[in-house]
């Protein structure tokens, strides 16, 4: 039986909920499962923490082989502080039954200072107070810090040569504010212990906006089972506090809504499509949003990583890097579809050739349509300021863009089946219930992104050949799906007004 009840982990989440705290303590093989992108947010702080070491060269890592042993982490910590050691990676303490470990412990100048890394570009709520936490448990177990930092990624820095680790990262000192946090930290936990000695999971605790800050819940699985789909929080645009208003009112599902409750259009054809259990079309919107569409169509997606150290000259941290787009072509509504794609080599900086690519088979006349045009403007902008010689062409190809979501986005064209959302992957089962995401390896844009960003250290090539295979048939899919909802749309428009 360890002699501690707390860790930093468990103690954040004890902030955002007791009951996740108890079920985490007590029930923890009923968590959600961990989705592939998740798994890489962790991998990456994990990733950037150990570079950050590289700040204070020379210290000895005590990372336990398992998060079972941070018990002997924690004496070791104190054998090596004992022994004169004055720079101690992942450095283990135990106080008030509470164990935190922080990434480097650092003497200098005779004195003790604490650093704890974030891959963040900024500094949270929730980073405080888990600053807080460590400054309480170190000092309390007898080590007495000089100052706390927390260590996090410089939004400012472009990269220039080799990386330049003193200006990648920034370094903040929060001694002040955990020690203004001391008794709150003090009375947390002991109220967190207090949760844990019950006998049963605390009853008091019901589902609320709690359940999405500062963190998803992973018991969402194990709380939420009883809400039912095309309940009141499937409703697509709506706030979370006027879901849970609707909720606490005893509306679970969308339904049972009262007619008469003041709610604007976009929420009204909602309701009204689960009621009738039907698509509702405002034949007269989808006719005015495709008169704007002026043949030849061009059906363009591109996907893009966001590594939070740049790896490219003149990049900065969390820059969005284009490595690929398809592009489907429509000479004329009755015309031959034809597509086109590029998928960049990994290993080397691929802005410029996609730009050049990009401006090459684009530069016929035509609209070009997107799915959310938000992310496609942007990366075409960054590029128009990153290589000023393919700005005019860029800006040209900016001023062609049509955004396929505004129809969806404005519920002109809803389906109960789209659950609320607009999304790509959301509409396409009502429109074109033939071509399946499902039926993909790679389903979504953050998966295509964490598998280029590892295709940069893979050196297996039929491991290569079979994920840039699975990439190029992802974002093939997201622009044929946009050619066939056109199809879908267009063979509505004519059919009156709704
Ligand atoms: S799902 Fe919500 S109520 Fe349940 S444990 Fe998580 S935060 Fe608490």
């Amino acid at each position: 039986m360890a002699n501690y009840i707390l860790t930093k982990s468990s103690f954040v989440r004890g902030v955002q909920c007791q009951k996740s705290l108890y079920l985490y303590k007590n029930y923890y093989k009923q968590r959600d499962a961990v989705s592939y992108s998740q798994q890489a947010v962790f991998n990456r702080g994990t990733n950037v923490g150990v570079l950050a070491r590289t700040l204070f060269l020379g210290g000895i890592d005590v990372t336990p082989e398992s998060i079972f042993k941070y018990e002997e982490s924690a004496k070791r910590t104190q054998q090596l502080i004992a022994e004169g050691k004055e720079i101690i990676y992942e450095a283990a303490f135990i106080f008030d039954d509470t164990l935190v470990a922080v990434d480097i412990l650092v003497k200098e100048n005779g004195a003790w200072s604490a650093y704890e890394v974030k891959s963040s570009l900024s500094i949270s709520e929730t980073y405080l107070m888990d600053a807080a936490l460590q400054y309480y448990v170190i000092n309390g177990s007898g080590l007495m810090l000089d100052d706390f930092f927390i260590i996090h990624v410089n939004r400012d820095y472009i990269r220039h040569g080799a990386i330049d680790l003193k200006q990648l990262f920034t370094r903040v000192s929060v001694k002040k504010l955990a020690e203004k946090k001391h008794q709150y930290i003090q009375a947390q936990i002991l109220h967190s212990k207090d949760t844990l000695k019950k006998p049963e999971i605390p009853q008091n605790i019901t589902i609320g906006e709690h359940c999405f800050a500062p963190y998803a819940c992973d018991f969402m699985g194990t709380c939420w089972k009883h809400i039912p789909a095309n309940s009141v929080f499937d409703m697509g645009g709506m706030r979370k506090a006027m879901m849970f208003d609707l909720y606490r009112q005893g509306y679970v599902k969308m339904e049972e809504i009262p007619d008469e409750t003041d709610l604007p259009d976009v929420f009204r054809i909602q309701i009204e499509a689960i009621k009738k259990n039907e698509v509702i079309i405002n034949r007269k919107a989808v006719a005015d949003f495709l008169k704007t569409l002026h043949y030849p169509l061009y059906f363009l997606d591109f996907e893009s990583f966001m590594p939070a150290v740049p790896i490219y000259e003149g990049s900065h941290p969390y820059h969005h890097i284009p490595f690929q787009y398809s592009l489907h072509y429509k000479a004329a509504k009755d015309g031959e579809l034809r597509h086109i794609e590029y998928l960049a080599e990994a290993g080397s900086d691929p802005r410029k050739i996609f730009a050049e690519r990009l401006l090459k088979d684009t530069r016929l006349p035509g609209d070009i349509i997107v799915y959310n045009k938000d992310f496609e403007k942007k990366i075409m902008k960054d590029l128009a300021h990153d290589f000023p010689e393919f700005r005019d062409a860029l800006r040209d190809r900016i001023a062609r863009i049509k955004d396929l979501a505004v129809p969806f986005a404005k519920k002109d064209y809803y389906s109960p089946l789209m659950r609320g959302s607009n999304s790509l992957k959301a509409i396409l089962p009502a429109l074109v219930p033939d071509l399946k995401y499902e039926e993909l390896i790679i389903k979504d844009g953050n998966t295509a992104s964490i598998v280029f960003e590892s295709l940069q250290t893979e050196s297996d090539l039929f491991k290569i050949i079979e994920t840039r295979d699975q990439l190029l048939a992802y974002c093939k899919m997201d622009t044929l799906a946009m050619v066939r909802i056109i199809e879908v749309l267009e063979s509505v428009k004519n059919d009156g007004n709704k």
